[in-house]
């Protein structure tokens, strides 16, 4: 039988999906591969179906048992021998199993990472002839991930006693470069074939905008609606959760807050109220959509931003699960960032500076994605490392985007020479000081009022520096290092734009936003 026969026969498919083919055919021809799908991307077959073509029995390390029962389930409706041995099997249960696995009765078993460890269960893997191990959530393997399993460890160490090394499959939804590199460090895979796809959701509309009130915004955008659409609006607290739906209830729209708060009986009728349509918008925090399937919901709305670019996709993509077309819309504030920050600085650990560092490199991802003036599509399958380019998807706030571009050139270059002058030690705030030609005590100690792009952007705000050095940033033509407090450096590409050969625009939007009141050209 051949991949194909066996997609129709045993999972009644004529056809992959895209990414599935490569990753199958690279197992099956005994390569190590690591997957990078979104969930629901259809990662299971990528192991199931080389299990079933090939000869022996396919080890699958799953850390979820209650998914184990339910994929294994599936398997056996589906005509594939297969089982899952795990914690929650009587003595008797576990040993029918076991006998079961040894006379090779099984395509694909389901373990625990625990489980590995024991000697047991390597007594009977030396024992039979595995045909892969394939690794479902690999990023728990990565202390830095979101979801750190110590018992992930144990994989590698298992792999390494076994008799004959089989093929290693790895898959997961996290693409941080940084998750990435560690999977297959940890993991040990050699020279894996990589994919990451599947993360594009083309009925979605993607836009950013920074509207001066956000709350106006919102009451416009739900009015704007058709009235039956059901939404999801999520804020960052408990707090700003409460307030907005009660602002929200006043103006009569159909409206209820959720958050972990509450208690579980009142989450749940909110939950059921929404997904049987008798509440048409819940206000949320991101406790609200694990489990939670409502097909039809058109638009999501983030009221702040989110802490990276994965916690956005997954949020954002709770819209339009039944293909119709949805919108997925990006309040951003600066507010916004200082409130991320605080939490990373909150929440560290001693000693633990690397992993602040990356919770910050994530969150200004996402940042940059808030100031990029190309196709928000682009950003977010590029980030996911997808490699078919989407360079002008036409259906995103950006690449529909046709206010007036301003040149700023001018405005830039004063900013790049003012980081440059004062030797790239300062951080925003302090550059944004000195162009502005501030009294504070601060700038005159360290003699930074004697510099000679002290006050020469006097007559900008506060607010439309900081919009531009964002965008630089978001661009590349500024860099960022250091952690808490991370200083402002000068790029490769920054010194084209000092020398005139590249150019900077902002959009006129933007600049209205940044500088209210003075609108038109600079
Ligand atoms: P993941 O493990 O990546 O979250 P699953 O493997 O559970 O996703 O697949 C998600 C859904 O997509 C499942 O219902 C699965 O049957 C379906 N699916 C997977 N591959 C295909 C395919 N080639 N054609 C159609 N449906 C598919
Ligand atoms: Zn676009």
């Amino acid at each position: 039988m051949d991949k194909r026969q066996a997609l129709k026969k045993h999972f009644g498919y004529t056809t992959f999906r895209q990414g599935q083919e490569g990753l199958i055919d690279q197992i099956l021809s005994g390569r190590d591969v690591l997957g990078i799908m979104p969930t629901g991307g259809g990662k299971s077959i990528c192991y199931q179906l080389p299990a079933l073509l090939s000869e022996g029995t396919a080890i699958v390390v799953s850390p979820l048992i209650s998914l184990m029962k339910d994929q294994v389930d599936g398997l056996l409706e589906n005509g594939v021998p297969s089982t899952y041995i795990n914690s929650s099997l009587s003595p008797e249960e576990l040993s029918r199993r076991e006998e079961a696995i040894l006379e090779g009765r099984c395509k694909l078993v389901y373990v625990a990472p625990e489980r590995l460890d024991t000697r047991d269960f390597l007594a009977i893997a030396s024992r039979i002839r595995i045909s892969l191990v394939a690794v479902d959530e690999a990023h728990c393997i990565s202390q830095w991930g979101h979801d750190f399993r110590p018992s992930y460890k144990e994989i590698p160490r298992f792999i390494r006693k076994l008799p004959q090394r089989p093929p290693v499959a790895a898959f997961t939804a996290t693409a941080t470069r940084f998750v990435k590199e560690e999977i297959k460090s940890l993991l040990e895979l050699d020279s894996p074939y990589e994919v990451a796809t599947g993360f594009d959701r083309p009925n979605l509309f993607y836009k950013v905008a920074k509207p001066q009130n956000k709350l106006r915004y919102v009451a416009d955008y739900v009015e704007g609606q058709h009235p039956d659409g059901a939404g999801i609006i999520f804020c960052a607290t408990r707090k700003a959760v409460e307030s907005l739906a009660k602002e929200l209830q006043k103006k009569g729209h159909s409206v209820e807050a959720y958050h972990a708060g509450f208690e579980s009986e009142q989450r749940k009728a909110v939950q059921e109220n929404f997904m049987f349509d008798r509440t048409r918008i819940i206000v949320a925090t991101n406790a609200f959509g694990m489990g939670i399937d409502k097909p039809d919901v058109r638009f999501v709305i983030h009221y702040n931003m989110p802490k990276n670019m994965e916690a956005y996709y997954q949020e954002a993509g709770r819209a339009g699960r039944d293909g119709g077309d949805s919108e997925c819309i990006l309040l951003y504030s600066p507010a916004d960032i200082v409130k991320q920050k605080l939490i990373i600085a909150n929440n560290a650990e001693m000693g633990a500076t690397d992993r602040d560092d990356l919770l910050r490199g994530n969150l200004q991802t996402l940042v940059n994605h808030c100031h990029t003036q190309e196709c928000l599509r682009a950003s977010i399958l590029g980030y996911f490392g997808e490699s078919q380019e989407v360079e002008n998807c036409g259906r995103c706030g950006n690449c529909l985007d046709e206010s007036e571009q301003v040149d700023m050139t001018t405005e830039a270059q004063k900013i790049l020479s003012c980081i440059y002058r004062t030797n790239q030690r300062y951080g925003a705030g302090t550059i944004i000081k000195v162009l502005r030609g501030s009294k504070d005590k601060r700038i005159q100690d360290l003699g930074l009022d004697g510099q000679s792009t002290y006050g020469i952007m006097a007559d900008r705000s506060e607010g439309l520096i900081k919009e531009i050095i964002m965008h630089l940033i978001a661009q590349g033509f500024v860099q960022m290092a250091g952690g808490a407090y991370p200083t402002l450096a000068l790029s490769q590409a920054s010194r084209q734009l000092l020398k005139g050969e590249a150019r900077f625009h902002l959009r006129q939007e933007r600049l209205d936003a940044a500088e209210p009141g003075k609108k038109g050209k600079p």
